[in-house]
C-alpha cells in the first residue's frame, strides 16, 4: 500500500485500491502513475494484456477530474464491448469513494436512448467503443468539448478492427489542448502513425514482454499437413478428455467454420467472433464460463475480454500474422497459478514463425506428436474407467436393478467390465481404427518447403490504378489472408505477380476462378516463374505438380471435393455415431453439470 501512496495517490484512491486487495503496483503503473499526475502530458505505453493498464491510467484520471463538475472531462476508447463495461466496472471501483462520480459505457448493441440519458445526468467519464460514440456524437448526444484527458486503450486492437477512421472522427470533436494517453500491446506502423497524428512529444513507456502468467505456460508445436488441421485439432481434442480451451483462428471465416464443424462432429464448441449479435456473444460467453462449452473458437479480437480462470489449452489453430499476439492468446491459460499449455498446429511453412516467437518469448517450444488413434482409444477409455470409479451412486435406479440383474446374472465381473467398454468404445475404435498418421515428417523437406511459395500472374496492374501497396491490400481483403500471406506483389502496367505459401494456392485459384472487376474478368494463373531468383526453381516446380493439389485441376472444380475428405474418412456411413466416437458417454465430451 505504501508502495501505490509513493506514486501520489490520494487517500481515498488508497483506501479503494486497498479494498480490491492491490499491494503492489504493476510495472506499467509504477512507471505511468507518477508522471501522469505530477504533469500535462501525452503519454504512449506498450504493455501487454494483464499488466494493469486500466489502473495505470484509470487513478490519474479519477484524481485529476473534478468530481463536483458535471461536465465529461475524460474519455476512454476501447475496442469491444466487453473491454469497455470490463474498464467501465474497474473506474466505478477505483473511484467508490468519490461521491457523485458518473462513469458511463457507451457502446453499440444497447439502447442508444439510454445512454444518451445516462450522458445527460452529467458524466465526468465516458468509457465507450469508436463506433457508437462516434454516432452519439454525430447526433448531438455527446459533448466532449471540454474533456482534458483522452484515454486510446488497446490502440492496435482498435485499429485492427478498423476504427481509425472513427477515432479521427472523434478527436476531431475533442479540445486540441488535452492530453491523450495511448495503450497498445504492439507497436505496429497503423500506431505510430496514430501517435504522430495526434499526440505532442509523448512521454514512451515500455514494460516487459512477459505476460502475467507466462512462466506458468508450456508450449507445444504439432507439424501437420494444411489440409490435417482439423483431424489434427481433433485428435488433441480427444486425447484430453477434460480440455476446457480457447481455439484461436485468424479470421471470423475459419473461426465459425471451425466451431461449425465440431459441433457437427458432436463437440460441445462454439465461435465467438465479431459478427455475432452482442446477444449471441453473451451467450456463449455465459455457457463457456459454465464449462458447457469446452471448446471456445475465437478470432484474437473476440477473445480480449475472455477473462476465465482455469481454461487447460489454448490451440491455435492458425499462427496470428502478428507474433506479439501469441502472447496474448496464450496468455489466456495459465492464469491464477495454474498450469496451462498453449498447443501451435502448425504446416512445415509457418515452422519459422515458431522460431520467430520463441526469440519473443525467450522460451522453447517442444515439438510433439499428434497422439495415434490408438493412444487416444486408451487415454479414452482411461478416462472413462476412472469417470465409472468416481461415479456416486445414483439410488434413484434401485427400482430398476432386480430387472437389470437378471438380464445381466450370467456374467462374471470381468465379462462385464469388458461389455461395458464395447459399448462405450466400439464406435470409437472404429473410428480410429485404421486412422492415419497425421505428423508431417521434419525432414529436410521442411527447410525447402519453409521456402517454398506460389508465384501466380494476375491481368490487372498500374493501368487499374494499383500500386503494390494497393493491390497487396486489395488482395488481402479478398482473400481475407494475414499481412504477411500476400509478399512480392509486383505490379506491371497491364499485370502484376504475387506470392503466397503453396497451401494458399487452392484459396487463391478458387476465388478468382470466376471472379470480375468492375465487369472485366480477372485471371489469375500459376506463375512459372517462382518470384524467387536461383536454381531451386525447376525443382520447386516439379515438387510441386506432384502434390495433391496441384495447380490447374484446382481450378476445374476441385474444391468441393477437397473440402469433403477434410472430414472423418467414415462421414456418410453413420454421422452422428461413428463421427462422435465418444458421444453417447466417455464424459469427455458431456455436458459436464456445475
Ligand atoms: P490490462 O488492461 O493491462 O490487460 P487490466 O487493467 O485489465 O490489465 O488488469 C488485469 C487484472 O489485474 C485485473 O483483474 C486487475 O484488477 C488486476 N490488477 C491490476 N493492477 C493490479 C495490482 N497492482 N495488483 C493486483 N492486481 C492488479
Ligand atoms: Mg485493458
Amino acid at each position: 500500500m505504501t508502495a501505490f501512496k509513493a506514486l501520489g495517490l490520494e487517500e481515498h484512491l488508497l483506501n479503494a485500491i486497498a479494498d480490491m486487495g492491490f499491494e503492489t503496483p504493476s510495472e506499467v503503473q509504477e512507471k505511468a502513475i507518477p508522471i501522469l499526475l505530477d504533469r500535462e502530458t501525452d503519454m504512449v505505453s506498450l504493455a501487454q494484456t494483464g499488466t494493469g493498464k486500466t489502473a495505470a491510467f484509470g487513478f490519474p484520471m479519477l484524481q485529476k477530474i473534478d468530481v463536483k463538475s458535471r461536465t465529461t472531462q475524460g474519455l476512454i476508447l476501447s475496442p469491444t464491448r466487453e473491454l469497455c463495461l470490463q474498464i467501465t466496472n474497474e473506474m466505478i471501483a477505483y473511484g467508490k469513494y468519490m461521491p457523485g462520480l458518473n462513469v458511463t459505457a457507451i457502446y453499440g448493441g444497447a439502447s442508444i436512448t439510454d445512454q444518451a440519458r445516462q450522458i445527460k445526468k452529467g458524466a465526468q467519464i465516458i468509457v465507450a467503443t469508436p463506433g457508437r460514440m462516434k454516432d452519439m456524437i454525430g447526433r448531438g448526444m455527446i459533448d466532449i468539448s471540454k474533456i482534458e484527458y483522452c484515454v486510446l486503450d488497446e490502440a492496435d486492437e482498435m485499429l485492427n478492427m478498423g476504427f481509425y477512421e472513427d477515432i479521427t472522427e472523434i478527436l476531431s470533436h475533442s479540445p486540441k489542448d488535452k492530453s491523450t494517453w495511448l495503450f497498445s500491446a504492439t507497436m505496429p506502423k497503423e500506431v505510430s502513425t496514430i501517435a504522430k497524428k495526434f499526440m505532442h512529444t509523448p512521454v514512451e513507456i515500455t514494460v516487459g514482454t512477459k505476460n502475467v502468467g507466462s512462466d506458468q505456460v508450456s508450449h507445444e508445436y504439432y507439424l501437420v499437413n494444411a489440409r490435417d488441421r482439423y483431424n489434427a485439432l481433433k485428435r488433441l481434442a480427444d486425447a484430453n478428455p477434460n480440455i476446457f480451451s480457447v481455439i484461436f483462428c485468424r479470421t471470423k471465416r475459419d473461426t465459425q467454420k471451425v466451431a461449425e464443424k465440431l459441433i457437427e462432429d458432436g463437440y460441445n464448441a462454439a465461435a465467438l467472433h465479431g459478427d455475432l449479435s452482442q446477444s449471441q456473444r453473451d451467450t456463449v460467453m455465459k455457457s463457456f464460463r459454465a464449462r458447457q462449452i469446452q471448446m471456445l473458437v475465437a478470432t484474437d479480437v473476440a477473445a480480449r475480454g475472455i477473462d476465465v480462470d482455469d481454461i487447460t489449452h489454448v490451440i491455435h489453430y492458425q499462427l496470428p500474422d502478428e507474433t506479439e499476439v501469441y502472447n496474448h492468446r496464450s496468455g489466456r491459460t495459465g492464469r491464477a497459478g495454474k498450469t496451462g499449455i498453449s498447443m501451435v498446429i502448425v504446416s512445415k511453412s509457418e515452422l519459422r514463425k515458431i522460431h520467430t516467437i520463441e526469440r519473443m518469448i525467450q522460451k522453447k517450444f517442444v515439438s510433439k506428436e499428434i497422439p495415434s488413434g490408438m493412444e487416444i482409444c486408451e487415454v479414452q477409455m482411461f478416462h472413462l474407467a476412472n469417470n465409472i470409479k468416481d461415479t456416486e451412486i445414483n439410488p434413484e435406479i434401485n427400482p430398476y436393478l432386480p430387472n437389470i440383474n437378471e438380464v445381466l446374472e450370467d456374467f462374471s465381473k470381468e465379462e462385464l467390465i469388458k461389455k461395458v467398454f464395447s459399448v462405450e468404445f466400439s464406435r470409437f475404435l472404429n473410428y480410429y481404427k485404421n486412422s492415419k498418421d497425421l505428423n508431417a515428417a521434419a525432414d529436410k523437406s521442411s527447410a525447402d518447403s519453409s521456402k517454398d511459395t506460389t508465384r501466380y500472374f494476375i491481368n490487372i496492374g498500374g493501368k487499374d490504378d494499383f500500386d503494390w501497396m494497393s493491390l497487396k491490400d486489395f488482395l488481402r481483403d479478398l482473400l481475407q489472408l494475414g499481412k504477411d500471406d500476400v509478399y512480392k506483389v509486383d505490379v506491371k502496367d497491364s499485370f502484376s505477380f504475387f506470392n503466397t505459401d503453396p497451401d494458399k494456392q487452392e484459396l487463391v485459384l478458387n476465388v478468382f476462378k470466376d471472379f470480375k472487376l468492375d465487369g472485366r474478368h480477372i485471371n489469375v494463373e500459376i506463375s512459372k516463374d517462382s518470384g524467387r531468383s536461383g536454381r531451386d526453381r525447376g525443382k520447386k516446380r516439379s515438387s510441386r505438380s506432384g502434390s495433391d493439389r496441384g495447380g490447374r485441376s484446382d481450378r476445374k472444380g476441385n474444391f468441393k471435393k477437397r473440402g469433403s475428405s477434410d472430414k472423418p474418412a467414415f462421414k456418410g456411413k453413420s454421422r452422428r455415431g461413428a463421427n462422435r466416437p465418444d458421444s453417447k458417454g466417455t464424459g469427455g465430451r458431456r455436458r459436464r453439470k456445475s
